[in-house]
């Protein structure tokens, strides 16, 4: 028997709640690979699952989790034995399948990364799905050409989970980084991450008035979206590049095709979802050797299965700084 947390939904209201119950292990789905998880996180996705479901969901009762590390417990695919420490995240784990918020989850092991040598799973959680995105943007905007010398580089939602890291990273690896956000009480924070300049948000969120603007970052790693990102696209200089990561702002894009055609502005999306094994293999290296653990030591907030509600709450709030880290045991 294992403690999860368990998202129930009333057929006749429509309404869903979520509780810690106790469940056995025939009733995981079927799978390759049972993991004893040691830790999960809170993602916006989380938040949204662990509430109404946002059209994630498939089916009730469900365990929410997008993201988990721990060690395997028995496994009936080659690649994994018992004792291998291991991270998961994304395939629509916690969504549409089973997830982390659970002391045991059963998984296909297509799925899961060996954790790299040097990181546990309390840190590979530090990271989670928020940091190994922003990792991916880093890595998007290096492949189009980025480089410290080439001016500061912009981080939207910068207090947030996938902002935090993306500070971090990029601090570590020389850039000069501008960090937006929304709460002026984080500054001190951002700036213990390596950010050199803080910008309110109230100066980026208006709806774009002109398409170009004074030419400011070289590269922008953008977790809002909306009329944030397309205010951004008009300050880039020629030839930045934006990794577009999160709609914490907005799904829409109130902008022109300006800055693509007269400033040769490249707009990068990224998914962590979907990413083949070898790019994730490529990120958890790079988050190894890159993130300075003690930046990441920084940015946790430690919780537990039953301060979960509430945590998913206040993530669609805005109101998570850094990374929460639920300790499952
Ligand atoms: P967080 O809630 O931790 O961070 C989002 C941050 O955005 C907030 O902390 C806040 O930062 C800022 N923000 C919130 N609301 C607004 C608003 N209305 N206008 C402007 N800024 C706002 O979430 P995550 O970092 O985990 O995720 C960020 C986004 O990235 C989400 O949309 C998420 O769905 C997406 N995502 C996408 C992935 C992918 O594969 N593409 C993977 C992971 C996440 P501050 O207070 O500093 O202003």
């Amino acid at each position: 028997m294992f403690k999860a947390l368990v998202v129930n939904k009333d057929e006749d209201s429509g309404k869903t709640s979520a509780a810690v119950e106790t469940l056995s292990l025939d009733q995981l789905p079927d799978a390759e690979v049972t993991v004893a998880v040691d830790y999960s996180t809170v993602n916006y996705k989380d938040g949204l699952c662990i509430g109404p479901g946002g059209g994630l969901v498939r089916r009730y009762p469900h365990v929410p989790g997008i993201d988990f590390a721990g060690t395997v417990e028995a496994s009936n695919d080659d690649r994994y034995k018992p004792g291998d420490k291991v991270v998961l995240t994304g395939w629509r784990v916690g969504e549409a399948h089973w997830g982390g918020y659970s002391q045991k989850a059963r998984v296909r092991a297509d799925w899961l990364v060996p954790l790299p040598e040097g990181i546990d799973t309390r840190q590979a959680m530090a990271v989670g799905t928020a940091g190994f995105t922003a990792m991916l943007s880093v890595m998007a905007l290096e492949d189009h050409g980025l480089t410290p010398d080439r001016g500061p580089v912009l981080v939207t939602g910068a207090a947030g989970g996938v902002g935090s890291v993306a500070t971090a990273i990029l601090a570590n690896l020389g850039y000069d980084v501008a960090a937006v956000t929304g709460r002026p009480e984080t500054a001190e924070y951002l700036t213990a991450l390596g950010a050199t300049q803080i910008v309110p948000r109230e100066e980026l969120n208006e709806t774009v008035k002109r398409p170009l603007e004074s030419e400011n970052w070289a590269g922008c790693i953008d977790a809002v979206g909306g009329a944030m990102l397309a205010r951004v696209l008009g300050q880039m200089k020629y030839g930045g590049s934006v990794a577009a990561v999160g709609l914490a702002g907005g799904a829409g894009l109130p902008a022109t095709v300006i800055p693509f055609l007269l400033r040769g502005v490249n707009l990068l999306g990224i998914d962590s979802v979907m990413q083949p094994y070898d790019n994730r293999l490529r990120a958890w290296q790079r988050v190894a050797t890159d993130l300075p653990m003690e930046k990441l030591e920084a940015m946790v907030q430690p919780a537990t299965l039953s301060d979960l509600p509430k945590l998913g709450a206040d993530i669609l709030q805005g109101q998570v700084k850094g990374r929460v880290v639920v300790d499952l045991n």
